[in-house]
């Protein structure tokens, strides 16, 4: 089936997959390009990721770091937006096939970005996600979000002091920037916004844990930085668990294993997991039709020009690609959907004069350094040589965040809410419904249901 409203034309051809920093960065560069352009991503919008804590933890909406991806290029005319999940790449028929609602929809490329990102990784362990839902989609925020302020309640419910202590433990697994910044709100959630609210318990009596099986708090920035992030952590409150690895997630909490050996268990109701990425299946779709290779997490091993062995108009960009010295943060993305923008710009544009395009430079990424934020006033960066901590780092990261949110009114939106929280003690997004809290759960019971009605007609025929 071919798309509703798609126009036969001569132009080049340029599909993107994904609509997160790589494939909208792609897009929005391909403006005033004589190509068609059509992205295909399985949510309808473009997400913030590196607020998704703050959804999380009530501080902003869900609307505020997730914009329509439709209407932010709804004045770019050669672009259209289409609603599918990308389950396969035709190398050889240059297609893409997408899966929206039980129909496949075939897509032709002249040229292919892929920029399908990265999902949560389990090592293995994909049941723990029940018990631990991840960080990635606004659905994993507001399920989050559901699951925090529900333990609250559950506990303010309970007469028994060993299940109030279990519902008022919290545990955060993985102590990179997502998972110190989750540690971090959730104390202050329940330090601040909730101190009073409730009649039977004191919400300032809630256990955090962050926990890692690495050494150290945020590795990757550093030795020095870990250590101030910690001892802010500990400073609010936080437990901060290291060399502790989590062998086993269930309803109760979870079992860990640390560095001598012993085995230990937590009991906790709520649980946040933010250890470890995978990257899209997608990449392994296209190493099983050429000769592309995939790293450990499932990464593309591109070529210096970010197009793939053997195709050199398909590219892979952001967190699905592997590159040497290039992070896995938006700006490998933004940086990636800049460089392969270019050179679709220039090629196009060699060909219709006749020309033969330039070899291709290759991508050098230009680091503009990292930051977290631990708590309010107080962050993390690391800026070349330059590593600080404390208010200047806290207001630096606000202003970064802010010019990197997309669209006027999401950033006016942001900062609204940010003055509630960080001038006050409120939060303005506090709400939950059943829907949030029991969504996976129900959703994995349905298809439970269906896989065994599945069979029973498989048996029955
Ligand atoms: C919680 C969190 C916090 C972070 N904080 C920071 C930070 O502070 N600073 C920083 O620089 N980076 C941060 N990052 C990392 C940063 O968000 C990523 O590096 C960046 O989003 C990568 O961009 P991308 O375009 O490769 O992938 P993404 O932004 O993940 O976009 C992938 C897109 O592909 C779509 N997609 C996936 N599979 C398919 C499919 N099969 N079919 C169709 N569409 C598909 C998705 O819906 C999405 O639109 C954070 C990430 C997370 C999860």
């Amino acid at each position: 089936m071919s798309h509703p409203g798609a126009t036969a034309s001569d132009r080049h051809r340029v599909v993107i997959i994904g609509s997160g920093f790589g494939g909208l960065n792609s897009a929005k560069n391909l403006k005033r390009t004589d190509v068609d352009v059509k992205l295909i991503a399985r949510t309808t919008h473009h997400l913030f990721q590196p607020l998704l804590y703050q959804v999380a933890t009530g501080i902003i909406s869900e609307g505020e770091i997730a914009p329509p991806t439709r209407l932010i290029l709804r004045k770019q005319e050669n672009a259209q937006v289409l609603l599918g999940d990308v389950t396969h790449v035709d190398l050889a028929g240059k297609t893409v096939t997408s899966k929206l609602l039980g129909h496949d929809y075939k897509t032709p490329y002249d040229s292919l970005i892929i920029a399908a990102g990265a999902g949560q990784s389990y090592f293995g362990n994909d049941h723990f996600a029940e018990f631990a839902p991840g960080m990635k989609t606004i659905d994993d925020a507001l399920e989050l979000r559901g699951r925090i302020l529900g333990a609250f309640e559950q506990a303010e419910r309970s007469s028994d002091p060993v299940r109030r202590s279990k519902l008022l433990t919290f545990v955060v697994v993985g102590a990179g920037p997502t998972g110190v910044e989750m540690a971090g709100q959730i104390q202050e959630l329940a330090d601040q916004t909730l101190k009073g609210s409730f009649r039977q318990i004191d919400p300032t009596e809630a256990h955090v844990i962050l926990l890692d099986a690495a050494p150290a708090v945020l590795p990757p920035m550093g030795k020095k930085l870990g250590l101030k992030a910690q001892a802010r952590l500990e400073k609010m409150g936080v437990e901060v668990q290291l060399n502790a690895m989590v062998t086993d997630v269930d309803r109760n909490g979870i079992t860990v294993k640390d560095q001598d050996g012993t085995v230990r268990r937590i009991e906790a109701a709520c649980k946040v997991w933010s250890a470890g990425v995978s990257a899209s299946p997608l990449g392994r779709d296209l190493a099983e039709q050429s000769d592309v290779e995939i790293d450990r997490a499932g990464r593309v091993k591109v070529n210096p020009d970010l197009s793939i062995p053997g195709h050199p108009d398909v590219f892979v960009i952001g967190d699905m690609a592997y590159v040497e010295g290039v992070p896995g943060m938006a700006q490998g993305a933004i940086q990636g959907a800049r460089y392969v923008t270019k050179i679709i710009q220039n090629e196009v544009a060699a060909r219709a004069h006749g020309n033969v395009p330039k070899p291709r430079e290759p991508f050098k990424y230009f680091d503009k350094g990292s930051m977290a934020t631990v708590s309010k006033y107080n962050a993390v960066a690391q800026v070349g040589k330059l590593e600080f901590g404390g208010f200047i780092a806290w207001l630096a990261w606000l202003g970064l965040h802010l010019i990197y949110l997309v669209g006027f009114k999401t950033k006016i939106a942001t900062l609204m809410s940010w003055a509630v929280t960080f001038l006050g003690r409120d939060r303005g997004q506090l709400t939950i419904t059943e829907q949030q809290a029991y969504a996976r759960t129900r959703i994995e019971q349905l298809e439970d249901l269906a896989a065994s009605v599945r069979e029973t007609e498989k048996a029955a025929s």
